[in-house]
């Protein structure tokens, strides 16, 4: 009896170091695979020259803004491998619960709105797959990120920190801003508002930028620039047409 016993410990251990085994096989392959399409090749760098000469032709004309493009692995900000080839195209393209990746000109166009001065205060609405934030970062600003879906907000937060990309991720309502940390310099909206959040304008430095598209949800919204001229002076002004995911309020966190 007592031999059998033995047997079946002995099995069970077994059983116990092979699906260790078999457990950690998997995760080796994983992080090949994981590391694997982290790569920043030739070829994505021959991409991306390319991208930014057609933002330049399409007049984008800060040399930083398209610096930083340049130097940004967009295709690294996909969380998908398999649209790998998509990357470097001139479009948004979706990357999971609903939401996009913005369209490299719309990232290039805000940017460029900003007038980003290194060591600025940026409040970012709308963290999403982050490859706006690392722009925004390599622009030399100091970045505050607010993204309203858990999930999103989690994978970028990794994926900056994956990159040594520093910036301040938050989950929560971008309606809010971040009082705790205004003023800031400048504040991008990156998802349609149906109107200018208050909150927002109440939290920039006087002399300070809100950028921001405004307009209906599901349809196309106006790029407004919004400058604080003293505590209760503002100057709005309009640049083009544009079409963003929606800015959900509060009664949307349905995480
Ligand atoms: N800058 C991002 C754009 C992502 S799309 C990029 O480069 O990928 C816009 C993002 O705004 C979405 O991820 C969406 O979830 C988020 N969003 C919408 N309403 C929001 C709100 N009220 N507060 C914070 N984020 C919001």
């Amino acid at each position: 009896m007592r031999f059998f016993i033995v047997i079946a410990n002995v099995k069970a251990i077994y059983r116990c170091l092979a699906n260790q085994f078999i457990f950690i096989e998997h995760a080796i392959v994983e992080m090949d695979i994981f590391e694997a399409s982290m790569e920043d090749g030739f070829r994505h760098q021959g991409m991306r020259k390319l991208l930014v000469e057609h933002l330049r032709e399409k007049g984008i004309k800060d040399e930083n803004v398209l610096q930083a493009i340049g130097e940004i692995p967009r295709h690294l900000f996909f969380f998908d491998t398999a649209f790998l080839q998509f990357a470097y195209e001139d479009k948004a393209f979706p990357i999971g619960s609903g939401q996009t990746i913005s369209q490299p000109y719309t990232v290039a166009f805000q940017s460029e709105l900003l007038n980003i001065k290194k060591r600025e205060k940026v409040l970012e609405i709308g963290t999403g797959s982050s490859y706006q934030t690392a722009v925004l970062v390599k622009l030399g600003a100091k970045v505050f990120t607010i993204e309203r879906q858990r999930a999103l907000h989690e994978k970028s937060t990794i994926l900056l920190e994956k990159f040594h990309l520093k910036a301040r991720c938050f989950y929560g309502d971008g309606y809010k801003g971040r009082p705790g940390f205004a003023p800031f310099d400048k504040i991008i909206v990156t998802c349609g508002a149906p109107f200018i959040p208050e909150e927002l304008k109440n939290q920039l430095k006087i002399g300070g930028r809100l950028v921001v598209p405004v307009g209906e949800f599901n349809g196309v919204q106006k790029m407004l620039v919004v400058d604080r001229i003293s505590e209760t002076e503002f100057k709005t002004t309009e640049h083009g047409d544009f079409q963003f995911v929606p800015m959900l309020d509060k009664t949307d966190m349905a995480q």
